[in-house]
């Protein structure tokens, strides 16, 4: 072949060469995968809303479904769920807020209100003590119905029904077993019957998906 018939060839290849930009389809299958994972982190955010009964305060915070939260919410978390009495901060435990953010996406636009969440001053064994513990109600919301809901959709938990102080206790108590009771005065009744029967009518799930760092 003379050397004169390659000049197109070469000629092509240097055109590719300096074309420093990828193809426009490229671009638009990356802005679409960013678009995306942007919707999707969106998607697996809840809206929490929190009145603290002690101060009182209410704040908004977003909580992915799997307990993660960026560091300005994780310091507001730990800021007021303070111990009420030393105003100590404590590490929140990430599967209560996978729990939270599940409670908070089953009553949505509803206020949570917490009457206390750590507690410096508890037994070392308390999961109040661990930032692993939450009293809470939601005004609109009866009791059992709540205390059902957290009991029969999540597993290694505590739930504790307080009817006459008006809350539910639950806590994340990774690789023990599940424990319900109902608080009668200074009495603890372990296994009621309305947690077997709330079981029966609707099995836990196996294992949710619980974030590292519980
Ligand atoms: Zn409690």
């Amino acid at each position: 072949m003379p050397a004169i018939a390659l000049l197109p060839l070469v000629a092509a290849g240097w055109m590719t060469l300096q074309q420093p930009d990828p193809p426009i389809s490229v671009l638009d299958a990356a802005q679409t995968a960013v678009t995306e994972a942007l919707q999707a982190a969106r998607a697996s955010q809840v809206e929490v809303t929190i009145f603290n009964v002690n101060y009182p305060e209410t704040i908004t915070v977003y909580v992915g479904r799997d307990g993660s939260v960026d560091d300005a919410t994780r310091k507001q978390l730990e800021r007021t769920f303070k111990c009420k009495r030393t105003k100590r901060q404590h590490a929140i435990d990430r599967g209560l807020l996978v729990m939270l953010a599940d409670v908070a996406a089953r009553y949505p636009g509803k206020t949570i209100e917490y009457v206390s969440a750590y507690r410096a001053v508890d037994p070392r064994e308390s999961r109040h003590r661990q930032g692993r513990a939450f009293d809470f109600r939601i005004p609109g919301v009866p009791l059992t119905e709540l205390r059902d809901y957290v009991w029969t959709h999540h597993s290694e938990i505590g739930v504790g029904w307080y009817p006459q102080s008006n809350f539910i206790h639950m806590d994340h108590r990774p690789g023990d077993k599940d424990y319900a009771w109902t608080q009668i005065g200074a009495t603890e009744h372990g296994n009621p019957y309305w947690a077997t029967k709330a079981r029966r009518a609707e099995p836990a799930p196996e294992r949710p998906r619980r974030g590292a760092g519980s």
